[in-house]
């Protein structure tokens, strides 16, 4: 896929299996970390295409 970017977790950096494209706004998303160890869950903010962290 062009211009994707995969989701990550602020908490420990794990690659998730979410992709957004560079036109993507999000904010009130919860995930909950698939990482081991980690599961944590944290909201997704996207703006203007870039995950705020
Ligand atoms: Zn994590």
């Amino acid at each position: 896929m062009k211009n994707t970017v995969r989701v990550e977790c602020p908490e420990c950096g794990y690659i998730m299996p979410f992709w957004y494209t560079d036109q993507a706004e999000c904010k009130g998303v919860m995930l909950r970390c698939k990482g081991r160890n980690c599961h944590a869950v944290f909201e997704l903010k996207i703006e203007k295409g870039k995950q705020i962290k």
